[in-house]
């Protein structure tokens, strides 16, 4: 990974994933009820991709998804971080794709298997540029997801099931967050199959745009 092409000020320590914090997303994949607590997975940070970068679509697996989400990084080390403190641990935003081998996923979920074959496969976390989020709201965060041009995803942070100063008490209730930990916050609907060739944009008018090509077959 080129930490530089990120503008990363902060060397990257783990990647922090949320599942199931939008409804819609719950239930365009059959989820049925809302959950107690969000999902907590990680990707390693070798799978960060820059903007610009070509992907290969993964040897394994034959339905590729795009999930555009809100990314944090975190600034400052906080263990049982209350929520009314929890926006003064983030020290940058941008916007991420939590790529994902839907089938792949689908056959780990009904054995009972860990996900990280369908979700932590090499280039799985194309990256935005960082960005200071201090004139940000957010709580009231739009964003969206473009595939050759057409729109797939428009999410808006005020959705979250678990909004951000929620996902930061609960993640560091469990572990204890470090400075250049990175979260990506989850996906709204409209998640969908990527094709070899395709160009994936995500954007937001707060953050700005970027996109990835998946390499043509
Ligand atoms: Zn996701």
């Amino acid at each position: 990974m080129n930490i530089i092409s990120h503008n990363l000020s902060i060397a990257p320590n783990r990647i922090f994933c949320i599942g199931k914090n939008y409804d819609e997303h719950i239930k365009e994949l059959g989820g049925k009820q809302i959950p107690d607590e969000p999902v907590v997975f990680m990707k390693p940070i070798c799978n960060i991709v820059a903007p610009g970068t070509t992907l290969s679509y993964p040897p394994f697996g034959n339905e590729l998804h795009h999930e555009v989400e809100v990314v944090l990084l975190i600034g400052k080390e906080g263990k049982n971080i209350p929520e009314s403190q929890a926006l003064s641990y983030i020290s940058d935003i941008t916007l991420g794709l939590d790529l994902t081998l839907r089938d792949v996923q689908k056959k780990l979920k009904e054995a009972g298997l860990p996900w990280e074959r369908s979700k932590s496969f090499d280039q799985s976390a194309p990256l935005g540029i960082f960005k200071k989020h201090q004139d940000i709201d957010l709580m009231k965060l739009p964003f969206s997801c473009s595939v050759n041009g057409s729109l797939r995803q428009q999410g808006n942070t005020e959705k979250m099931l678990f909004p951000i100063p929620n996902l930061i008490k609960i993640l560091s209730d469990w572990w204890t967050l470090k400075s250049g930990d990175i979260i990506f916050t989850g996906t709204p609907a409209g998640v969908g199959p990527l094709h070899p060739g395709d160009r994936i944009e995500v954007e937001s008018p707060l953050i700005g745009s970027f996109s990835w090509n998946l390499k043509s077959k």
